[in-house]
């Protein structure tokens, strides 16, 4: 057993290499562990990288929609920080977000929808047939209505992934890739650490250690409360060639994500399949059948890439973030259908937290503990707790 750096982040997805990012901002020692090669793995390559609290505002979740919107306003200077710390570029991107109907269900549906966003207060305009054509000629003559929302953005996660690790790496922070974390251990003050790493067996002490594995972090062994945390597949396309469109176009039944770079991504499903990472002919041909429905110059253009992967999702379908076991074990998972949007916020507030031992308000709601019943803790685990740190 040999000793490891200060911090050591089990698992280098968007939110372990946002976390990471942030916490050697503020000068601290980090490891990441990586089950494969960054960017190759995780839901986040897959992703599409909206970045959409008014489209994904949801009734049923307030306290998800203002964490959000916390993250949202806290993007612009997140990227700033990403791209001058690794002199990437990351493709962020403000021209909005168009939802369009194409039929009499859709433009009933985006009247619910307006309503709604409208009600919340925020900026959603209605407009017309001829507006869309002006604005988005290539969308199909069917479209007879549309919201534009202009505060709904988009990031390339795939870009922001690199530029992160290169960040990371270049404040000198550690990133072990083909690393699988196994078990974490209470030791002494702190927590030990053990790896698979290409068929040998590691083990390192670290002062705090945070579990970030998405969809697979309840696969690692570790003193903590339940965190019931399923994968939820979504099967996506990428399309490349010329631009069609110049912002995000969404119908309820598809969206469609250009990059200045070409490509397009066409998505997504929603389905309950467990790890069966195979990408299937029915959903291809449904997801290419809306996007060309709502864009029909697609037939046009090359079918470059089809993924399927995992978003990690806890039974409310909110993220768990903070402390899991006192002191030093924290959570950072189950950001199912957000996590793009919700990087910066959860780093930023956990890094925070990881450093005071005070977790944010803002947090309260997302307490990894919540899922744990009188009887079902290991000993020792104290849910919501606070009193870690280093
Ligand atoms: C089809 C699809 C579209 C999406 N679109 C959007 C979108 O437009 N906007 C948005 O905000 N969100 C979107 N999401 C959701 C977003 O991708 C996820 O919420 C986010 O990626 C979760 O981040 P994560 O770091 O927790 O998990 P992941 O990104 O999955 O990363 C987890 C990482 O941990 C590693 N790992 C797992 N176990 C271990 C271990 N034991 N040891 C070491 N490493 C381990 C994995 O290899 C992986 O690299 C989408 C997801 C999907 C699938």
């Amino acid at each position: 057993m040999s000793e490891g750096g200060q911090v050591c982040i089990a698992g280098g997805g968007i939110i372990g290499l946002a976390l990471a990012f942030e916490l050697t901002e503020r000068g601290r020692d980090v490891c990441v562990y990586e089950a494969g090669r960054i960017g190759q793995h995780c839901a986040a390559s897959v992703a599409a990288g909206m970045l959409a609290p008014v489209s994904e505002a949801d009734i049923s979740h307030p306290e998800l929609s203002r964490l959000a919107l916390e993250s949202h306003g806290r993007y612009a200077d997140f990227v700033r920080r990403v791209e001058t710390a690794s002199g990437e570029q990351v493709g962020y991107d403000t021209s909005g977000t168009l939802f369009v109907a194409l039929h009499r269900d859709h433009r009933a549906q985006l009247q619910h929808l307006h309503d709604f966003q409208v009600d919340r207060g925020f900026e959603a305009e209605w407009i017309s047939r001829a507006e869309i054509r002006e604005m988005e000629p290539a969308i199909s003559p069917t479209a007879s209505a549309g919201l534009l929302l202009r505060h709904d953005h988009q990031v390339d996660p795939r870009r922001l992934m690199h530029a992160l690790a290169a960040a990371i790496r270049g404040r000198g922070g550690t990133i072990v890739e083909d690393a699988r974390v196994l078990r974490v251990q209470a030791a002494g003050e702190g927590y030990e650490v053990h790896v698979d790493a290409e068929g040998q067996q590691l083990g390192e002490r670290f002062a705090q250690v945070v579990l970030a594995g998405g969809a697979w972090t309840g696969q690692i062994e570790a003193p903590l409360p339940p965190l019931p945390v399923r994968p939820v597949k979504g099967q996506v396309l990428r399309l490349r060639g010329e631009r069609l469109i110049s912002r995000v176009v969404r119908t309820p039944d598809v969206y469609l994500v250009p990059r200045d770079d070409g490509e397009l991504v066409v998505g997504a499903t929603m389905e309950e399949q467990g790890f069966d990472a195979r990408v299937m002919a029915g959903p291809v041909l449904d997801l290419l059948r809306e996007a060309w429905r709502c864009l029909p110059g697609i037939y046009d253009i090359e079918l470059a890439e089809t993924c399927a992967g995992f978003r990690p999702a806890l039974r409310d379908h909110m993220p768990a973030i903070g402390l899991a076991h006192a002191p030093g074990l924290f959570v950072a998972t189950g950001h199912f259908r957000n996590g793009i949007e919700l990087a910066p916020v959860t780093a930023q507030l956990l890094a925070e937290q990881m450093e005071t031992s005070n977790a944010s308000p803002l947090l309260e709601p997302f307490a990894p503990g919540r899922f744990a019943e009188a009887g079902e803790l290991p000993a020792g685990v104290a849910p919501g707790t606070e009193g870690g740190g280093r």
